[in-house]
């Protein structure tokens, strides 16, 4: 069905291995020059700690694109109780908010490690969907809550591949899913070092290039490129299949 959500984690570099923000800084600007150039919205998942250290960037990012939540200072949300988690995601959904001045419907748990206790949560909290689960990881959904559950479709680490290859599982996907959810980090266009090389290689330059063919490729392939919340609410109308 040639439908493609591209999400984009907005966080500090790599975590929890850096804590730098040459991701925010350097990369972020770039990769919204790219979007744009390619008239793609997509959907940027983004701590409450980027909000309250970059507003104007988020602030930015927020009059194209769809802005969600992943969590407050990229925390292990699983690791913590359900009141922690509800008072972290609450904090985050505010500065979110107050931010871009928007509401925020989905949420994406950092590391795509949520509990049972993350849907509880989001639940209270109003949100709309969920995306903390990947169609590769094993791990408790949310499809008991009332909640759309939107899973990541490959690794984050895919768009970094030879696009030789990477368009080969992207013409496939095209093919036999409803939707393909590709995962993206800011910090991916700018150059890792000393973390293990899932997280390095290929990042920078490269990345961009290689992000950039993709793109084009699947506008080629006549993609449609769809925000989030879209398809939340084309699952939640039972007018989209649900994806998990
Ligand atoms: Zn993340």
């Amino acid at each position: 069905m040639r439908n493609i959500a591209l999400t984009i984690d907005v966080e500090q570099d790599v975590p929890p291995s850096l804590g730098t923000w040459r991701g925010v800084e350097n990369g972020l600007p770039t990769l919204l020059e790219l979007l744009s150039k390619h008239d793609i919205r997509a959907t940027f998942f983004i701590t409450g700690q980027v909000a309250e250290r970059f507003p104007k960037l988020v602030k930015e990012i927020s009059r194209r694109h769809e802005v969600a939540c992943h969590g407050y200072r990229h925390e292990r949300i699983d690791k913590l109780g359900a009141r922690e988690q509800l008072r972290i995601i609450d904090l985050a959904t505010k500065t979110l908010v107050n931010t871009t001045g928007l509401k925020v419907l989905g949420f994406r748990a950092p590391n795509f490690k949520p509990n049972v206790h993350t849907f509880e949560a989001l639940e209270r909290l109003g949100y709309v969907y969920d995306a903390s689960n990947a169609s590769y990881k094993i791990g408790p959904n949310a499809n008991r809550f009332k909640l759309a559950e939107i899973p990541n479709t490959l690794p984050s680490s895919f768009l970094r591949l030879p696009p030789s290859l990477s368009t080969r599982v992207l013409h496939l996907c095209l093919v036999a899913l409803p939707l393909t959810v590709l995962d993206f980090h800011v910090w991916e266009v700018v150059e890792i070092k000393g973390v293990r090389f899932d997280c390095r290689f290929a990042t920078g330059e490269v990345a961009l290039h290689r992000l950039d063919s993709v793109l084009s490729y699947l506008l080629n392939k006549g993609a449609k490129f769809m925000q989030m919340q879209e398809v939340a609410g084309l699952i939640r109308a039972s007018v989209f299949p649900s994806v998990t």
